[in-house]
């Protein structure tokens, strides 16, 4: 499940930065061990609502949480398989004090207290299993100002210790702006993403990044460093490892992939055609993120035609030698970017990204509640006292019982009954909520009222709004694509500036 921000307060450094997407969810399966390999499953999963976007199947979307009173409510919405599915990863090393926890196939799995803690205690920290940029900094973050694997700013870091990635590059214009604190940040960011996502070592992103600058979508730039981080486990240089507790372990193709799939995972597609915008926006919004996949492939799929053309054989070449050995499993590659693959990458991002960015394997687990007994904020780094954008410390709101379920919330508590099912509902794929507080709520309603109070599908008033960004960012994205590449390198980042940042901000995208 999810995770979701909850009223964190937060963040980082170099400025603050609305929360893009909230949330998380809930998840359903729990199927040991897969094999990767397989798509069948996912593919059901999200099946039907899949297939290309199918946009109107009809849908159901019940499921999560407690409810154990499904939501009838359906709306236009979705289509039968329309609920998150994820699994329990065995191999996450999880903190003292806090066990996962598998409740059933509706809710999914969760986390639960092993030892009482007292309100304020700190339950555990986190970190970011793939970091991405919080959406504001992107563009600091590709300037050099933050360092492109902790986002911390670089004016703070040693200035002896800090690491450019252009003086180790080529020439010419294959600038690449990446700087890291220190030997340390450059090694994980090398390892984890950078040696496929760098205009220096691997040429074949340029065009890649220069499409992520012109449009940030949090979400993208978290499935292209997991992606990369996926491939990189086979390489030389493979990431850190999650699972062992040596700290020199690299990780291994089956454990990275073991990680991703424990996460939420929804077809991008079901959850996005569920906000009230979704007609308005739905062509202009498959058209740029076709084109992002095409870009992307370009970037780092082993198997994309040009590079087996060119003597691929399954591998990645940068400048003269392999970043990613030859014989990456094929499979593997399919279901990575074939299109039903990158939509499910997409969701599974939305729906576990944490407001700053990042994709946390322990964090992403904690269900929601409307009142929740967990509260997460990212501390503060102990040199340059700025928020880590990659790093979450859960602290207890209030006193919590050994056995006791840990939760967050996914969306601003202060929101009354209906609004945050609502949203729960559209960005994290699951409702009604059936916390404590939400059944108090809801039987404190007239007999009349309670039925409406759980009308997902309707559109708020507080969505017009929403709907109209929705539509200004469809013709924006058409004028751009009609306009050809050329209007998105050079236009596209002054485009950025004030609304346009701050719709994409609301858009979650
Ligand atoms: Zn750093
Ligand atoms: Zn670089
Ligand atoms: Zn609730």
């Amino acid at each position: 499940m999810p995770a979701k921000t909850t009223t964190t307060t937060t963040t980082n450094a170099a400025g603050s930065e609305p929360p893009v997407f909230q949330s998380e969810t809930p998840n359903g399966s729990q199927k040991g061990q897969e094999t990767e390999a397989r798509t069948g499953e996912e593919e059901d999963e999200g099946g039907d609502d899949n297939e290309e976007d199918a946009p109107s199947s009809s849908s159901a979307s019940k499921k999560k949480k407690k409810n154990k009173k499904k939501k009838k409510s359906s709306g236009p919405a979705s289509s039968s398989s329309s609920h998150p599915v994820s699994q329990i990863d065995s191999s996450i090393p999880l903190p003292p004090g806090v066990a996962q926890h598998y409740f059933d196939p509706i809710k999914g799995k969760g986390l639960v207290a092993t030892r009482d803690f007292a309100e304020g205690e700190d339950v555990f920290m986190d970190s970011a299993f793939v970091s991405a940029p919080p959406m504001a900094q992107a563009k600091h973050v590709e300037s050099g100002e933050l360092c492109n694997d902790c986002f911390q700013p670089i004016e703070h870091a040693s200035p002896t210790l800090v690491v450019r990635c252009r003086a180790t590059g080529s020439s010419g214009n294959s600038s690449c702006g990446a700087t890291w604190c220190n030997r340390e940040c450059e090694n994980r960011g090398r390892t984890r993403h950078h040696n496929l996502l760098c205009r220096n070592s691997n040429p074949a992103s340029g065009q890649f990044l220069d499409f992520l600058t012109g449009h940030p979508y949090l979400s993208l730039h978290s499935v292209a460093r997991l992606y990369a981080m996926t491939l990189l486990c086979h390489s030389h240089t493979p990431p850190p490892s999650l699972t062992s507790t040596n700290k020199d372990a690299r990780a291994t193709l089956q454990e990275t992939l073991a990680h991703t799939r424990a996460f939420a995972q929804i077809h991008e597609v079901a959850r996005r055609r569920r906000n009230p915008g979704w007609e308005v926006e739905k062509k202009a919004w498959e058209a740029t993120l076709k084109k992002a996949l095409e870009l992307l492939r370009i970037a780092i799929d082993p198997y994309e035609q040009g590079r087996l053309d060119g003597g691929g054989q399954g591998g990645i070449r940068g400048k003269g030698k392999w970043i990613v050995e030859p014989g990456f499993p094929r499979e593997v590659a399919q279901q990575l970017f074939g299109w039903d693959g990158f939509m499910r990458s997409l969701g599974r991002a939305n729906l576990n990204l944490e407001s700053q960015g990042s994709l946390y394997a322990i964090h992403s687990h904690l269900n929601h509640t409307c009142s929740p007994n967990l509260q997460a904020h990212h501390p503060p780094h102990p040199r340059s006292r700025v928020r880590q954008a990659t790093k979450v410390l859960l602290t207890a709101t209030r006193p919590i019982s050994r056995g006791e379920e840990l939760t967050i919330t996914y969306q601003d508590p202060s929101q009354a009954l209906r609004r945050r099912n609502l949203l729960l509902w559209r960005e994290h794929m699951f409702g009604p909520c059936g916390c404590e507080r939400c059944e108090r709520e809801l039987a404190a309603l007239p007999e009349d009222e309670r039925e409406e109070a759980l009308q997902f599908e309707r559109v708020d008033e507080e969505d017009k709004a929403e709907v109209e960004a929705r539509r200004q960012q469809a013709e924006r994205l058409t004028r751009e694509q009609e306009g050809g590449e050329g209007g998105k390198k050079g236009g596209g980042e002054k485009d950025l500036s004030g609304l346009e940042e701050e719709l994409r901000a609301k858009l979650g995208f």
